[in-house]
C-alpha cells in the first residue's frame, strides 16, 4: 500500500479536555472562602438562570441551565454569585495556550473544553497518556483548576471518557478495550440519541449500547430509518469526524471608498459605527477578542494614513471598539479640518480566541443588543440592522 493509505488508517490519537464545573471553579479558586461550599454562578433576579453549578451543590440536584429560582429552592443555603465572563475568557485563554503547546489540532466548543488532535504528536511528546496527564497537570498548576482528560481514537470515545471520569477524571479507552467501555452503558449515552428516540429503542427492550451494538439492523430501522446505520456504528465505537482547528485570524478589517467624497464628520461616524458593527460581529461569530482597534483614511490626493491603539483588555464589544475607532478618527479629523475622506475603514488586530462558542450568559443589556444585532445580521445579510446613528448615512 500507498504511504498516504497507510495514513489514513493509522489509528488516531484525541484527547477532549473539559474543564470540571468552571464558572463555579473559577470563583471557588478566586475566593478561597467559597471552597468546599455549595456555589452557582448566575442571575439572581427573578428570571435568573443557573450558569454553573459547583461539585457541592450539585448534590442538591442543582445544575446549568435550571432557573435560579428553583435552584434555590432545592439548595437554599447556596452562594450565588454573578457571572463574570471576562474573568473566565482569561483563565480559558490560559487553558487553550495549555492546549496549542501539545498540538495546533484545538477544536475549542465552549469557554472550557476541546478536542485535541495529538496523533502528530506521539512522536515528539509520547503515548496519549503522557500527553493527557501532562495536559491536567499544566493547567492545574498554571490555572489552579482541575480538568477532566479523556483520551480515545476518536471524538465520540474521548468525549464520553472524559464525562464518566468527571470530576478530576483521566480515563483512556484503548482501542482493544471499546466495546468493555461501551457496552455497558445507557443506550441514551449516545449522540443524537434525545427524548423522541429513547423510549422507542428501549421498547424494543434496548437499554445499553451493547445491546444496541447486537441488535438486529432491520428491526432498529423501523424506528431510527435512515439513522440506524450511523447509530450502530456509534455503538461499535466508531466515529471518523475530524478535530477541526480553530484557525484565528489575524487581523478582520472592512473599509470603503466613498463615490463622492465625504467630509461632514456626523456622515463619517455613521460610516465608522456600522463597519465596527460589521467587524464585531464578525469577531464574535468566531469566539475572538480584539486587542487593537485601527482606523484607515484616505483623502482626495490618495495620502493613506492609519491609526491605531491597544486596549487595556481584549474585547469584542461593539460599544468599546467603536468608542476607541471614533476617539482615532475624530482626532485626525481634528488635525484635518476640512479635509474630505475618499475612503474609510477600521480594523482589529491582537485577535485572540475567547474560545468561546457554548453557552455564555449576558449580564449587560450591551451585549445582548451586540447578539440580536448579530442574528438580525446573519438572517438578513450583514449590515441590515445597526444602531441609530449608522441609520443616518442613507440620508446624508
Ligand atoms: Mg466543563
Amino acid at each position: 500500500m500507498t504511504a498516504s493509505a497507510n495514513f489514513e488508517t493509522q489509528p488516531r490519537a484525541i484527547i477532549h479536555v473539559d474543564m470540571d464545573a468552571f464558572y463555579a471553579s473559577v470563583e471557588q479558586h478566586d475566593q478561597p472562602k467559597y471552597r468546599n461550599q455549595p456555589v452557582v454562578v448566575g442571575g439572581a433576579g427573578g428570571r435568573g438562570v443557573v450558569a454553573a453549578a459547583s461539585y457541592e451543590v450539585r448534590k442538591f440536584g442543582v445544575h446549568s441551565a435550571m432557573p435560579m429560582t428553583r435552584a434555590l429552592r432545592l439548595c437554599p443555603q447556596a452562594v450565588v454569585l454573578p457571572v463574570r465572563m471576562s474573568r473566565y475568557r482569561q483563565v480559558s485563554a490560559e487553558v487553550f495556550s495549555v492546549f496549542r503547546e501539545s498540538t495546533p489540532q484545538v477544536e475549542g466548543l465552549s469557554l472550557d473544553e476541546a478536542f485535541l488532535d495529538v496523533s502528530a504528536s506521539l512522536a515528539l511528546l509520547g503515548s496519549v497518556e503522557t500527553i493527557g496527564a501532562s495536559l491536567r497537570a499544566e493547567i492545574l498548576k498554571r490555572t489552579g483548576l482541575h480538568a477532566s482528560v479523556g483520551m480515545a481514537q476518536n471524538k465520540f470515545l474521548a468525549k464520553l471518557a472524559s464525562d464518566v471520569g468527571k470530576p478530576k477524571g483521566f480515563v483512556h479507552v484503548a482501542d482493544d478495550g471499546v466495546r468493555s467501555f461501551l457496552d455497558p452503558m445507557p443506550v441514551a449515552r449516545i449522540w443524537g440519541i434525545g427524548k423522541q428516540t429513547l423510549p422507542k429503542i428501549q421498547k424494543l427492550g434496548i437499554l445499553t449500547i451493547g445491546q444496541l451494538r447486537k441488535a438486529d439492523p432491520a428491526v432498529l430501522k423501523q424506528v431510527l430509518g435512515k439513522r440506524t446505520e450511523h447509530f450502530l456504528a456509534l455503538a461499535r465505537g466508531e466515529d471518523e469526524r475530524e478535530v477541526v482547528a480553530s484557525r484565528p485570524e489575524k487581523s478582520i478589517s472592512r473599509e470603503v471608498t466613498f463615490e463622492k467624497d465625504v467630509s461632514k464628520p456626523k456622515v463619517l461616524l455613521a460610516e465608522l459605527q456600522a463597519q465596527v458593527e460589521s467587524v464585531t460581529g464578525r469577531l464574535r461569530s468566531q469566539g475572538l477578542l480584539a486587542r487593537t482597534v485601527q482606523i484607515k483614511v484616505r483623502d482626495p490626493r490618495f495620502r493613506t494614513v492609519t491609526r491605531s491603539l491597544t486596549l487595556t483588555a481584549p474585547t469584542a464589544s461593539t460599544q468599546v471598539v467603536f468608542k476607541q475607532a471614533r476617539r482615532l478618527l475624530q482626532k485626525w479629523l481634528g488635525e484635518h479640518l476640512n479635509t474630505p475622506l475618499r475612503l474609510l475603514g477600521v480594523g482589529l488586530a491582537g485577535l485572540e480566541s475567547s474560545a468561546e462558542q457554548g453557552v455564555e450568559i449576558d449580564t449587560t443589556k450591551q451585549k445582548a443588543l451586540d447578539k440580536t444585532l448579530d442574528a438580525i445580521n446573519r438572517r438578513y445579510g450583514d449590515g441590515k440592522a445597526t444602531r441609530g446613528l449608522a441609520m443616518n448615512i442613507g440620508k446624508k
